[in-house]
């Protein structure tokens, strides 16, 4: 039995990525090692999309060198959107001649031939497929969860934002047949899973690159009518195409849970402009009155990047008044920094690393209280919380998630794993919700 040991990088896509891989390891008759020293195969699945992940994955393949060189048979594969780039591939098999196979994100199903190949010939293998119209449905995934899972709907991204590198990495846009994605839900449902996230860089234009047109809220109605699956997610959304059909999709599928993630990126219609979001402040905004409106116990997250190059301090209040205004139950921050091969890495006026922390203060400063102001209108009720671990210091301690995706502490047995039980809330934080099984 030969053992492969995995490290994933970056998005949920790339876990998914993952699940898929050790998928097809598992049926040529690998199995997963948790410890990298005794694998025969080492993985590293990597994301391009900030520099930092870059310089760790570079790290640590250097850390490899030692293990390649006292087990000359261990073979060194690294996948993922890092290795669709040319220069970076390029660098990085320049500098780690230990590197045995690269593979994309496009062909993964290829793996075993991929390894066989080197085997066989004992040479280093590139097998990267730049931009295809391709959709592999031949492919599975070994799940980390029983009852929760993640199903890719579409693949690549055309909306090239100034600061984003995967549209260079995944590709153009394509989307799944639908009847391949309810097939796969159906299946996941058969087997005990309880609630399916749908992945894609922007799933609002899902179908548009089908032949048999069809909409997102059209797909998630299919999913919706699947028997077992009792929650349906999504990730992630882009604010230009959000439409009012999604909305309605809310108010009439009872499994889509009241969570939108719709990523804002900032506040100033110049930075979102030089940003090529396609959308300005006012608009996003209308987009979460009339769904807040609609759909009152919505919870709204969003990311932000703080300091785009150009970004001024009338800017960033321009992103801090749309935080008040749109009261985001929470979101992820970020601090702008360059990515190579994309269009605002070109741009002059970059800004300093003191403002940029300044500014990211600031914005927690203002995010923090409006989450908690939010985590505070739950206290006392009672919460359906899907259940998903236990803390990692205490097995009777157990975590899980509302419809509306806040996490929730409560005191319980680990059978309870994989089953929606009511929570009542008496406490909360900015984060997490604590509460008691009634
Ligand atoms: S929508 Fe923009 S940020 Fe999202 S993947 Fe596409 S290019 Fe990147």
């Amino acid at each position: 039995m030969m053992k492969f040991h995995i490290s994933t990088f970056g998005c949920q896509m790339n876990e998914h990525d993952t699940e898929k891989i050790i998928w097809v390891l598992e049926k040529i008759g690998y199995y997963q090692t948790e410890n990298r020293h005794e694998a025969d195969l080492i993985i590293f699945n990597t994301c391009a999309v900030r520099k930092t992940a870059e310089d760790r994955v570079f790290g640590q393949l250097g850390e490899l060198q030692e293990l390649k060189r006292r087990n000359p048979d261990l073979i060194i594969a690294v996948c993922g959107c890092l290795m669709q780039k040319d220069d970076i591939r390029e660098y990085f098999l320049s500098k780690h001649k230990h590197i045995d196979i690269v593979f994309g994100t496009n062909n993964i199903h290829k793996l075993p031939q991929l390894i066989d190949r080197h085997l066989r010939t004992n040479e280093k293998i590139v097998d990267v497929i730049e931009d295809t119209r391709e959709i592999s449905e031949n492919i599975d995934s070994n799940r980390k969860y029983s009852y929760k899972a993640f199903v890719d709907i579409m693949y690549g991204c055309n909306n090239f934002c100034s600061y984003c590198i995967v549209p260079y990495t995944r590709g153009r846009e394509r989307s799944r047949e639908p009847e391949s994605i309810v097939r796969e839900v159906e299946n996941l449902a058969k087997t005990g899973c309880k609630e399916v996230t749908l992945l894609g860089q922007n799933v609002n234009s899902y179908g548009k690159t089908l032949d048999n047109k069809i909409s997102f809220s059209q797909l998630l109605s299919l999913l919706n009518d699947i028997d077992g699956i009792e929650r349906i997610r999504f990730m992630t959304s882009h604010p230009k195409d959000f439409s009012d059909d999604l909305i309605d999709a809310y108010k009439n599928l009872e499994k889509l849970c009241n969570h939108l993630h719709l990523p804002v990126q900032s506040g100033s219609n110049r930075i979102l402009k030089l940003m090529n979001r396609q959308y300005t402040k006012e608009q996003y905004l209308e987009k979460i009155y009339k769904i807040r409106e609609l759909i009152p116990e919505i919870t709204i997250t969003t990311d932000i990047i703080v300091g785009f190059p150009g970004e001024t301090e009338q800017d960033f209040l321009e992103t801090l008044d749309l935080v008040e205004k749109a009261k985001f139950d929470s979101a992820f921050t970020f601090l702008y920094s360059i990515r190579e091969g994309t269009n605002a890495a070109k741009m002059s006026d970059q800004v300093p690393d003191d403002v940029k922390h300044d500014r990211f203060q600031r914005l927690l400063d203002t995010l923090y209280p409006i989450g908690l102001e939010s985590n505070r209108k739950l206290l006392n009720s009672i919460q359906k919380v899907l259940v998903e671990e236990t803390s990692k210091t205490d097995d009777n301690i157990l975590s899980g998630r509302t419809e509306s995706n806040k996490l929730v502490h409560f005191l319980g047995n680990k059978n309870l794993i994989g089953e929606i039980v009511n929570i009542k809330i008496n406490n909360v934080k900015t984060f997490t919700l604590e509460g008691e099984i009634v």
